[in-house]
């Protein structure tokens, strides 16, 4: 799925490289264009001026009447500076006579070369302008005036005006193509995901049923082999070497017994089955189910518990969770040490503490605990914290694992206070 979202977003980019950059390409090409153009128009304007001025003469309504005829398309003003800037000629009447100082004038007079630039007019609008220059037959000698032909730069912006269009519309396309591959990456990773949930439910479900089954077959007759084991062993006396063996095979009897437990409560779908109770009792109970491990291992167990907190949970479920806990702690505590068992409610939620100074964890197997069959012991079944999750979760818990190689681990269960058909936590 990550590959084919890597693939996905790798071609957009080059797409959308590719497009920008035709797009971009195609702009400049038709604004150099459109600017060839104007050059090429007013160059034509401008000699064809110059011949006919040295025949005509300096006619002073000529640039009037050429403009208003309309007969050349898109001239905004055409000028004629003479010696010093003095406008000799000008489409519009009252400027003729008049000095500018303008700075292009000056070094088309000076340098006898044509000069491209725009300029802003009063109307705000910018023109073309090719300052020229012209040579005038006076007399006997020629002088030097400059032609100055300004073009409204709007009809040949037309192929400019596309490019852009087409620039935008390509910077819309790519934009809107990013954003329907987003969409579509992010439905596939959730069909996806949901997909992968789906096939694991269904997975557990046959766990749960195989599960089931076996239980069913393996309980009974395991049971009947513990009981008659037993019955043997208690048979025998003390110095009888067969004792050990009987005994042996009890707790072997007992460990298959757990397995067989372990993965039925990890397996099975069960429905919460909630009561009204008292955690304080409940933490006190599994506190004294674990005491003969704990004595052994020269632990000690403290509890702190402000006040008496009343539940409405799944009671034997939450007992699970518990019991599965204080015992990884107590197998941690592999040279005695201290467990503290934390309750307390607060923001109607309760918080659940089980902190032990045992062995602690490194990061590699702390990723792994969750996992079924995950085990680091070599009589663990692997499957506590996996039925500590499963059940945790499903009762609408959050669960917290911190721990330091060396120095312990502190699980922190989070619970939210349900209230029972009364609307209240208190006992029915
Ligand atoms: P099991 O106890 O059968 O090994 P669990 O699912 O209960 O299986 O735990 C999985 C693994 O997580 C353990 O083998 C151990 O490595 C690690 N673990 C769990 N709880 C603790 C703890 N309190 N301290 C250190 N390691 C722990
Ligand atoms: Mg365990």
């Amino acid at each position: 799925m990550k590959r084919i979202g890597f693939y996905i977003i790798f071609l957009l980019m080059v797409f959308t490289g590719a497009m920008i950059t035709s797009a971009l390409w195609t702009y400049n090409l038709s604004l150099h264009a459109a600017r060839g153009n104007l050059k090429t128009a007013a160059t034509n304007m401008a000699i064809n001026l110059d011949f006919t001025l040295n025949h005509l003469g300096l006619q002073k309504d000529y640039f009037q009447k050429l403009v208003a005829s309309g007969e050349w398309e898109a001239v905004a003003f055409l000028a004629l500076y003479g010696k010093g800037g003095i406008l000799l000629l000008h489409s519009n009447p009252h400027l003729i006579g008049k000095m500018e100082q303008d700075p292009f004038v000056k070094r088309v007079l000076r340098m006898g070369l044509p000069i491209e630039h725009t300029m802003t007019l009063k109307t705000g609008e910018d023109v073309y302008v090719l300052d020229f220059p012209a040579h005038l037959r006076k007399g006997q000698g020629i002088e030097m005036a400059v032609l100055r032909i300004a073009l409204h730069t709007y009809p040949s912006m037309g192929v400019v005006r596309k490019a852009r269009f087409h620039l935008t519309l390509s910077l819309g396309g790519v934009g809107v193509l990013w954003v329907l591959s987003f969409l579509l990456l992010f439905y596939m990773s959730r069909s996806y995901r949901m997909e992968n949930e789906l096939m694991e439910q269904k997975r557990l479900a046959l766990l749960g049923e195989m599960a089931a089954v076996l239980a069913h077959e393996i309980r009974n007759p395991l049971g009947s082999i513990k009981g008659f084991a037993q019955f043997l062993m208690e048979k025998r006396k003390e110095q009888d070497p067969e004792k050990g063996y009987l005994q042996t095979m009890v707790e072997e009897c007992k460990r298959l017994e757990k397995l067989v437990n372990d993965l039925l409560s990890y397996a099975r779908q069960e429905a919460l089955s909630p009561t009204s109770f008292s955690l304080t009792e409940l933490i006190r109970e599994c506190l004294h189910q674990t005491e003969d491990a704990s004595k052994g291992e020269k632990i000690t167990i403290q509890w702190e518990s402000p006040e008496e907190i009343l539940l409405y949970a799944d009671r034997d479920k939450l007992k699970q969770v518990l019991l599965n806990l204080l015992q990884n702690s107590i197998e941690a505590e592999e040279k005695g040490g201290t467990i503290t068992v934390k309750a307390y409610k607060e923001n109607g939620k309760v918080f659940l503490w089980i902190k032990d100074t045992g062995k602690g964890m490194d990061q590699e197997t702390l990723k792994k605990i969750f996992q079924p069959f995950f085990t680091s012991k070599s009589k663990g079944t692997g499957l506590g914290m996996a039925i500590v999750k499963k059940l945790v979760e499903q009762m609408g818990g959050e669960l917290h694992v911190n721990s330091q190689l060396g120095k312990g681990t502190s699980i922190q269960i989070i619970l939210p206070i349900q209230l029972n058909r009364k609307g209240e936590t208190e006992p029915l």
